[in-house]
């Protein structure tokens, strides 16, 4: 497995007082990815943003810029290269979310989902998180107010509150669902034969804070102590929770750090109850960036059990989405590649419940405006590229009911 993502280091972020984050200390950077330099990076606990053209980029503060000097790792200064995120306008950037939803918009998106289609769509609430905002979960079904004896499928997004993209492809998946209900038979039957879970925003407080404060904030807002806030919530969930502490941080100010213990936030228990309370036979969680489709184990290499079929699956998904357009996700065991994980949704979901679980990767970047971030523009091509692997998998969770 190549070209994988979202496996971000440590951070050594500077508070004030408040809360708010000073900026000074945060540069991008790149470096070659070879073997060499990859085995000296491990030891680093650097914060990944992003690999692109055998490059990998780093956020970095003057810490790591002096440990990448110690260790001889040569690298480029990339900060001023990434408009319009370059460091002066990151606090002129904040605030503004554009074709993005923030948690208010999601809130009132769904609710007009549900409105729209009364007898397809139907809001709950599965959870709040820390500071208090509700984890919107939209079931799509016919009947949608009976719990049918029929198969379901979870979709969820923004665990990581920087990946904007992740609350718009479920999101819009919810949409295209009722949408062409009534118009496109294959819609209508799949729909007819299952309950769709979409958790577009599992993370609303990181996401808020990313939108208002700090751009390339991942975490929840968890206050940890000491200066230190947040905790990975794609880290938190219990399986294998903290192996061999590798694939995930015990330190507060890393940008993958695990919390205090398994399940220790409000929204990774949501997801958690609500699986209790469900049968959940597939899932999918979205993430950015790196056009990859991944699979457990993550805090191993070794295969999982049913190895044969998480590829299989995988790999059909990745074919239907070539079909779309031409682009490829590439496809593997998450733990075959850059860097082990653990304490992660899929891991948990096939550990706990044997399920077909996904980590995918949304494509990485705008490549036009040279920016770490996907184009509004882009949104609805990076969703016609999603939508075969979703009804696919919920096709697949139908026939295996
Ligand atoms: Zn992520």
């Amino acid at each position: 497995m190549k070209n994988v993502l979202c496996f971000f280091l440590v951070l050594f972020f500077i508070f004030l007082p408040l809360g708010s984050q000073t900026y000074s200390d945060t540069d991008i950077i790149s470096v070659e990815k070879n073997q060499d330099i990859v085995q000296k990076l491990k030891k680093m606990e650097l914060d990944l943003l992003l690999e692109w053209s055998n490059r990998l980029y780093f956020l970095c503060g003057l810490n790591d810029l002096y440990q990448l000097q110690k260790e001889g790792i040569p690298y480029v200064m990339e900060t001023e290269n990434f408009y319009p995120y370059r460091q002066s306008d990151i606090i002129m950037q904040a605030g503004i979310n554009g074709a993005y939803h923030s948690y208010l918009e999601i809130e009132a998106d769904l609710m007009a989902l549900e409105a729209a289609y009364p007898q397809l769509a139907k809001v709950f609430a599965i959870g709040s998180s820390l500071e208090g905002r509700n984890i919107y979960a939209l079931k799509i079904s016919d009947n949608v107010d009976l719990d049918e004896a029929e198969a379901e499928v979870f979709f969820v997004g923004c665990h990581h509150a920087r990946e904007w993209i992740s609350v718009e492809i479920p999101y819009l998946l919810a949409k295209y669902l009722v949408e062409n209900y009534e118009s496109d038979p294959a819609i209508k039957s799949l729909v007819n034969r299952s309950e769709i879970w979409v958790v577009p925003l599992l993370n609303p407080d990181g996401l808020e804070y990313s939108i208002h404060f700090y751009r390339y904030w991942r975490k929840n807002r968890r206050d940890n102590g000491g200066g230190s806030y947040g905790i990975d919530l794609n880290r938190n969930y219990s399986y294998n929770w903290g192996f061999d502490n590798e694939g995930s941080s015990s330190n507060p100010f890393s940008n993958t750090y695990r919390g205090s213990a398994a399940f220790s936030e409000p929204e990774t228990q949501a997801v958690r109850d609500f699986f209790q309370q469900r049968s959940i036979q597939a899932l999918i969680t979205y993430h950015s960036h790196g056009q990859v489709i991944l699979y457990p184990w993550g805090y191993t290499s070794n295969p999982a059990p049913k190895d044969e079929l998480l590829e299989e699956i995988a790999a059909e998904m990745s074919e239907r989405m070539e079909a779309v357009k031409g682009n490829i996700y590439q496809y593997g065991q998450a733990g075959e590649s850059l860097y082990l994980t653990n304490g992660d949704t899929t891991d948990w979901a096939f550990g706990t419940y044997g399920i077909p679980s996904y980590t995918f990767e949304l494509p990485p970047i705008d490549a036009l405006q040279g920016g770490f971030f996907n184009a509004e523009l882009e949104i609805s091509s990076i969703f016609e590229d999603n939508l075969p692997a979703a009804l696919y998998l919920i096709e697949w969770s139908i026939l295996n009911f």
